[in-house]
């Protein structure tokens, strides 16, 4: 049981109708392992960052027994930078900001002894560098690939390189339809599936998220939530829940990947709770498997004594 995660560590300047934060602690990478690290210790990251990354953050990751061996720190480099913004609807953003600095000259390395990890979460990143990082693992049992509009619109080739070379694929609806260019979620499903991943996961942010194999369609719903401060990381929370639970399990079958999928959103719900990664970083196991047993409440019910049409 292993899990190597890849990804961004970043310092996020967010922006939603309730409030703002400037250079918090985000990137993909971090979200994940956070994430993740609730099901298998200890999570193994890659990834870089530059001389400004706050050492609480470093110390916030090594908490929370995230081993750092692949992280690289460039001193005269500066951290990734992202700023968003978002509306009344917390299901749209805007991106104001990109600064790959210390991605654009990384080549990641894979310590020795994480060559032979079992499962690898690839987070959003450069489709290049999800690359580089798989060419390093000794026979994966599993590999998982997120990514996003930035990638799909500025990187597709790269991309589709990419998605031939992973089991499971996680993104959203709006980035399905951009990558498909197909408006009906099941139908861009399967026209993800047909560049080369054998299991599709579309998110629909409050609306839930859609797993698609090639035997079977399972539609997971959301939490209902009453408070939500901040959307960032929900993506990603979920890619960590979701390879968490199969890492742990070693169980790659589909009623498993279903368990995954209520899992991912479980702590996409957590997350989104907070600002920043706030929601990851002080959660009880109790608390998980309270609301991961909610989420099959939410969608049960039982057959009528009589069907309908019987007088
Ligand atoms: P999510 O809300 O799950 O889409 O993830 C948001 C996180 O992704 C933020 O913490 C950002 O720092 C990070 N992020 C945003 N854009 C990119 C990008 N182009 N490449 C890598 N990470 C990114």
């Amino acid at each position: 049981m292993s899990l190597l995660v890849v990804g961004s560590l970043a310092l996020d300047t967010i922006e939603t109708p309730f409030g703002r934060v400037e250079n918090a602690i985000g990137g993909s990478a971090t979200y994940i392992s956070l994430a993740a690290g609730y099901f298998i210790n200890p999570v193994r990251l890659v990834g870089v960052v530059g001389g400004d990354f706050p050492t609480g953050a470093i110390k916030v990751l090594e908490e929370h027994d995230v081993d750092l061996e692949g992280l690289e720190v460039v001193p005269s480099g500066k951290t990734f930078r992202w700023s968003g913004r978002y509306h009344y609807d917390l299901n749209m953003r805007d991106t104001l900001l990109t600064e790959l600095n210390v991605f654009e000259k990384f080549e990641p390395k894979i310590p020795e002894r994480h060559r032979k990890s079992r499962v690898v979460c690839l987070g959003n990143i450069d489709p290049v560098l999800q690359r580089r990082v798989l060419d390093q693992i000794e026979k994966p049992r599993l590999t998982v690939c997120d990514t996003m509009n930035y990638w799909i619109e500025g990187r597709n080739a790269e991309l589709r390189t990419t998605l031939r070379m992973v089991d499971v694929v996680i993104i959203n609806d709006s980035e399905a339809r951009l990558l498909s260019r197909e408006p009906n979620l099941i139908r861009a499903a399967r026209l993800v599936r047909d560049m080369g991943p054998r299991v599709v996961i579309i998110k629909k942010g409050e609306h839930g998220a859609l797993l698609c194999t090639p035997d079977m369609v399972f539609s997971a719903p959301a939490y209902p939530m009453e408070n939500i401060f901040d959307p960032t990381g929900a993506g990603d929370a979920f890619a960590g829940g979701f390879a968490g639970w199969l890492a742990r399990s070693d169980d790659f079958s589909d009623e498993n990947l279903k368990r995954a999928v209520v899992y991912g959103s479980t702590m996409a719900s957590f997350c989104v709770e907070k600002f920043s990664v706030e929601g990851l970083v002080d959660l009880k196991h109790l608390q998980i498997q309270d609301r991961f047993r909610a989420f099959r409440e939410l969608s049960r019910f039982d057959e009528p004594p009589e069907s309908p049409d019987q007088p």
